[in-house]
């Protein structure tokens, strides 16, 4: 038997992991002890991250934002005849033949993007995995081809298909 440093329980030897370094070649606290400690740095390593990722988001928006005003203003008609052909393409692109689960399907992955952006606190939106009007292809506003993602991966995909 041995007492674990941790909570202070005696407990079997079978009880604590190896370790060659400790004079009786065993842990000082106990697995149970050792479990909770990896899973309180495992939640707090992810609170971190998503820390992280917010205060990128944070320091990056001004910028993001007026590179986006600049390039808007730089590409007004041409966007605006985009929006237009987009609203369009967006209408022909929905097939006749969905079901109403596939439809709700559809509506089910635009609130998946608004969770996530309260969630994380960065805006996601639903974003076409093959283009409705790519060059050579035509995707469709069907579940299969929707997911949500961050706006900014968004945006740079639509700019890169619009300046090529
Ligand atoms: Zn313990």
């Amino acid at each position: 038997m041995k007492q674990c440093s941790k909570c202070g329980e005696v407990k079997p030897l079978e009880a604590f992991g190896k370790r060659k370094a400790s004079k009786d070649g065993l842990r000082s606290e106990c697995r149970k002890c050792k479990a909770h400690a990896a899973d309180t740095y495992r939640e707090a390593n992810r609170e971190q991250e998503r820390e992280r990722a917010k205060a990128w988001y944070e320091g990056n928006r001004e910028q993001h934002a007026t590179s986006m005003k600049t390039w808007r203003e730089a590409n007004r008609p041409r966007r605006n005849a985009l929006i237009r052909a987009y609203k369009a393409g967006l209408a022909t692109a929905t097939p006749m033949w969905l079901s109403k689960e596939q439809r709700d399907a559809i509506a089910a992955i635009y609130a998946e993007a608004d969770r996530l952006t309260s969630e994380t606190g960065i805006p996601h939106h639903v974003d076409h995995i093959i283009p409705l009007k790519g060059s050579g292809v035509c995707g469709l506003h069907v579940p299969w081809n929707l997911r949500a993602i961050p706006a900014a991966e968004n945006l740079s995909k639509s700019n890169r298909l619009i300046l090529d």
